[in-house]
């Protein structure tokens, strides 16, 4: 049952009108689908709703299509077609007695239309400030664009009201919303009564809250969304001047909703950011105003949220990432079931959705956005198929997933490790800088695997084909992972690179076994994520000149998606690494290196002690392709399936491997589908001419 000490999250919370259940607030969270997989995004809310939550956000809404993100794909409340979508998504939040909230968002500045090509409208005139610098300006809003906009947003506010939903969050967060770019005198320079003073630059919040009041304002709550701090100095909307306009309109909304800075700051992953990171900008707030608040930091820990909530910070708990990676977070704390939170680990791999423009991912929670795609739900699992026995040959991520959902339907699974200690990748990576909060990924599902009988682990027991052949399993899972190559084969290089066997070239798996170079190192990125950069730090912690040279224009390329490359270019920088961007690495001499340029292939020489390849990883597959080539013998050794997965199928993020791990488990003794697709779609249905 559950701990006393948590009962304060317990406590039935008011907002306006109506009334939360509990403290636990999803804030509005995107997810890779909204306009495009409305099913999908409004099935993942309604999982929320099982798990408990009091209060359940849709990702941010385009209210009015004259300004829109393209190509972020988020929701969209243009006209009353779009209601029957998001009033799906309403239903759904409301299922077990969540309030069910809906983000309005319009963009000003921050939405290049690329989709409806309008002219972007911004309370002044300036470029657009997105993530792609498209070339794009706003024109600036005349009066009668202020009256159009506060009458869209009365509008948008009715349908929401048709949908279903209970609370609006007026966004004004992240440098997003126009909200915010109304309060910044960053984004308005203007010098009527829209601008100037706060009291001016608070008008347009105190007219749609108005407006929207005497719409729905007897039925529905409506919080407003703003940053702490707009982090670019006392030019911005600074914590200060945040202060100074929640004391000044104290009672404007039903909720005050605290973010932080821009998303970077907000959702900073655990590489640079503790839980409750937002602690020193959000102490004092509440004060200002007799209107509840809520705030976010990655709240995992119930010690944490309480402390919160009892210090007099914070009335709700805001999550959005530890909701996506453990949804069912309230239901586990009333239950008394702590140990069974599948916590966040902070790496972001969820924002990729909305960055890629693909589908959500989460690292510990492999079913999330796939709860209407493939029916998964992240507590329940069909018990088991015609066969009994399971055995996982490695205990990485992958390893791990497929032993602990394979238990769950209640196969007797065997796990066999090469190595003393499980998790694999994971095990090596979380004792890098930055990294120790991805020792979850190991820590959860041991855990899980250590509640049931039905798991056997045995480590130190590397397997071969024969012995895999003799043991008698029906099942056998290969997940024997992915060696990094010290060839330098990725992406500049095909084939192995030319090099000159006096030099010493290290692989990221030296470096995490301990074998660490000294003196001038250079470190090759051409994998583009995480690797490089922490390697870097790595490096340059136990004393090494590092140069780390890149074929990208930017460092650790790919992390933009995760929202932290401008914060790894900064760290890199602060611990006096030389970075070459645009340089590829095209030899290795006995000196040192030979860099070229990738535009014009002018060459440079650099030299070194050692080099840290960080190209490209070699799968692992020897067992897996010597039990295939015995494919005719296995049913004699009783054995009916052998699959490959993880990336001793093809490397990727650790996310790939959890959901490769659980999606082997749940595929186990199911009917063949043949070439059907192995998920729901929706399918956009043609309008009649
Ligand atoms: P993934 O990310 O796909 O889970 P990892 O590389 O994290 O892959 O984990 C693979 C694990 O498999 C490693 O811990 C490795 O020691 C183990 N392993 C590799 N080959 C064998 C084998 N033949 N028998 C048992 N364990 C193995
Ligand atoms: Fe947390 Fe990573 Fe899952 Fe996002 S992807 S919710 S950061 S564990």
């Amino acid at each position: 049952m559950r701990d006393p000490r948590y009962d304060i999250l317990f406590e039935p919370q008011k907002i306006g009108p109506v009334t939360a259940k509990n403290r636990f607030y999803q804030v509005p969270h995107c997810n890779g689908g909204g306009y495009r997989d409305p099913s999908a995004a409004a099935a993942m809310r309604g999982i929320k709703a099982e798990g408990g939550w009091g209060v359940i956000f849709t990702e941010q809404t385009e209210m009015h299509h004259s300004s829109e993100i393209t190509p972020f794909i988020e929701l969209r409340l243009w006209e009353d077609q779009d209601i029957p979508s998001i009033a799906k998504m309403a239903a759904a939040m409301k299922t077990h007695g969540a309030l069910a909230g809906i983000q309005l968002a319009y963009s000003g500045i921050n939405g290049p239309n690329m989709y409806t090509k309008e002219v972007p409208l911004a309370p002044s005139a300036l470029p657009i400030r997105t993530f792609t610098n498209d070339p794009v300006q706003a024109r600036a809003m005349d009066k009668t664009d202020i009256k159009n906009l506060r009458r869209w947003f009365v509008n948008a506010a009715k349908r929401t009201k048709l949908a279903g939903f209970d609370l609006i969050c007026l966004y004004g967060a992240h440098g997003f919303g126009i909200f915010q770019h109304f309060l910044s005198r960053a984004t308005n320079q203007r010098s009527d009564e829209y601008g100037g003073s706060l009291e001016n630059r608070s008008r347009f919040a105190r007219e749609v809250i108005g407006d929207m009041r005497d719409v729905v304002g007897d039925t529905m709550g409506i919080t407003l969304r703003v940053s702490l701090d707009e982090t670019i100095g006392n030019l911005g909307f600074s914590n200060a001047e945040v202060r100074d306009f929640i004391a000044i309109n104290a009672e404007l909304p039903d909720l005050w909703d605290l973010a932080m800075g821009t998303w970077e700051d907000c959702s900073g992953p655990s590489r640079f950011k503790e839980e409750a990171a937002q602690e020193q900008w959000v102490t004092g707030i509440r004060e200002l105003s007799p209107r509840p608040v809520v705030g976010v930091g990655r709240f995992t820990s119930p010690d944490v949220m309480a402390r919160m909530i009892k210090s007099g910070r914070l009335d709700f708990i805001g999550c959005a990432r530890p909701s996506i990676a453990e949804p069912f977070l309230p239901r586990k704390i009333d239950e008394g079931r702590v140990d069974d939170i599948r916590e966040c680990i902070g790496c972001n791999i969820c924002i990729t959705g909305d960055m890629t423009q693909g589908m959500g991912r989460c690292t510990q929670n492999p079913t999330w956005m796939e709860e209407w795609r493939r029916g998964w739900h992240p507590e329940k699992i069909a018990t088991k198929g015609a066969s009994e026995t399971v055995l996982i040959i490695g205990s990485g991520p992958a390893g791990l997933e497929a032993a602990r959902a394979a238990a769950l339907r209640g196969y007797d699974v065997a796990v066999a490790e090469a190595r003393s200690e499980f998790g694999g990748r994971v095990t090596l990576e979380r004792t890098l800088p930055g990294l120790s909060a991805w020792g979850r990924v190991v820590d959860y599902r041991l855990y899980q695997i250590n509640q049931r009988p039905n798991v056997q682990l045995y480590p130190g027991s590397k397997l071969s084909a024969d012995e895999v052949m003799a043991f008698g399993f029906q099942n056998i899972c290969v997940a024997t992972g992915s060696n990094w190559r010290a060839d330098g084969v990725s992406r500049q290089h095909v084939v192995p690179m030319p090099a000159d066997a006096n030099m010493p070239v290290f692989t990221p798996d030296d470096l995490m076994a301990g074998r660490v170079p000294s003196g001038r190192v250079v470190i090759f990125d051409d994998d583009h994520y995480y690797m490089g950069g922490v390697l870097a730090e790595l490096c340059a912690q136990k004393g090494c000149q590092v140069t780390l040279i890149t074929p990208s224009a930017f460092v650790s390329d790919w992390t933009a998606n995760t929202l932290e490359q401008a914060t790894i270019h900064r760290r890199l920088v602060g611990l006096g690494v030389k970075i070459l961007l645009n340089t590829g690495l095209a030899r290795i001499h006995g000196y040192g290196v030979e860099a070229n340029c990738t535009y014009t292939d002018s060459r440079a020489r650099l030299e070194c002690d050692a080099v840290v390849m960080v190209a490209s990883r070699i799968s692992q597959d020897a067992v897996y392709l010597d039990l295939k080539a015995r494919e005719t013998d296995w049913a004699d050794a009783g054995i009916r399936s052998v699959k490959l997965i993880g990336d001793a199928a093809a490397p990727a993020p650790i996310a790939w491997a959890t959901f490769a791990g659980h999606r082997y488990a749940r595929d186990l003794d199911t009917a063949d589908i043949g070439d059907a697709l192995p998920f729901r779609r929706e399918v956009t249905a043609l309008q009649n001419d």
